[in-house]
């Protein structure tokens, strides 16, 4: 298995590009973003439980997530990897990660991060508040983001580099260039 994690800021393009990877190398999409936005469609007792966490734009609390987690990698089956979109967002996820992956006797393979410098993605965020609405998209709340991001995300830089596994691409540029960047190093790491 090829256990990829796309990593960046809100708004760095991770979403599309994950839906591109996962697509084109048949590995399963996880976004626990997507997730949370379901439950709380679906009015679930854990959407119910996470609605006003995710409308501040804090984080859900590490305990939720690494079930939740797993239980979507079970849905899978044929797949040659995961591309993880979203997750994780704190040491803690990521040692969970870990120690769910050991179990068994997987890992994760590469941590790839999108660069995209803050004045960029915030004028991105903005543009897709006025055309998905989403809750979480107002001036207030992206900037609350960036700074859960900066202190809570930022860390796992670190975390993954020690791993030797952490490398960064500049992210702002047209989605194909991007996307073939993007491919330009996975292959080296499959090959
Ligand atoms: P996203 O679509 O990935 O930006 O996620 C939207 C929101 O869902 C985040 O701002 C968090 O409130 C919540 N969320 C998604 N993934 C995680 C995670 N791994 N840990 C904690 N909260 C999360």
């Amino acid at each position: 298995m090829f256990n990829l994690i796309l990593f960046g800021p809100p708004g760095s393009g991770k979403g599309t590009q994950s839906i591109k990877i996962a697509e084109k190398y048949n590995f399963a999409h996880i976004s626990t973003g997507d997730i949370f936005r379901n439950e709380i469609k679906n009015k679930t007792e854990l959407g119910l439980r996470v609605q006003g966490i995710i409308e501040s734009g804090e984080l859900v609390p590490d305990e939720l997530l690494i079930e939740l987690l797993q239980n979507a990698m079970r849905k899978f089956h044929g797949k040659a990897g995961f591309v993880l979109d979203g997750f994780p967002r704190t040491c803690q996820q990521a040692k969970d990660l870990d120690d769910l992956l050991d179990k068994s006797l997987d890992c994760v393979s590469l941590v790839l991060a999108l660069e995209v410098n803050e004045e960029e993605v915030i004028s991105r965020l903005l543009k897709r508040a006025q055309e998905q609405g989403r809750k979480d998209d107002t001036e207030d709340v992206i900037r609350n983001r960036m700074k859960v991001y900066h202190h809570q995300t930022t860390p796992l830089e670190e975390f993954y580099s020690k791993q030797g596994k952490f490398e960064s691409l500049h992210g702002v540029g047209s989605i194909d260039d991007i996307f073939e960047n993007l491919c330009r190093v996975i292959d080296k790491h499959l090959a």
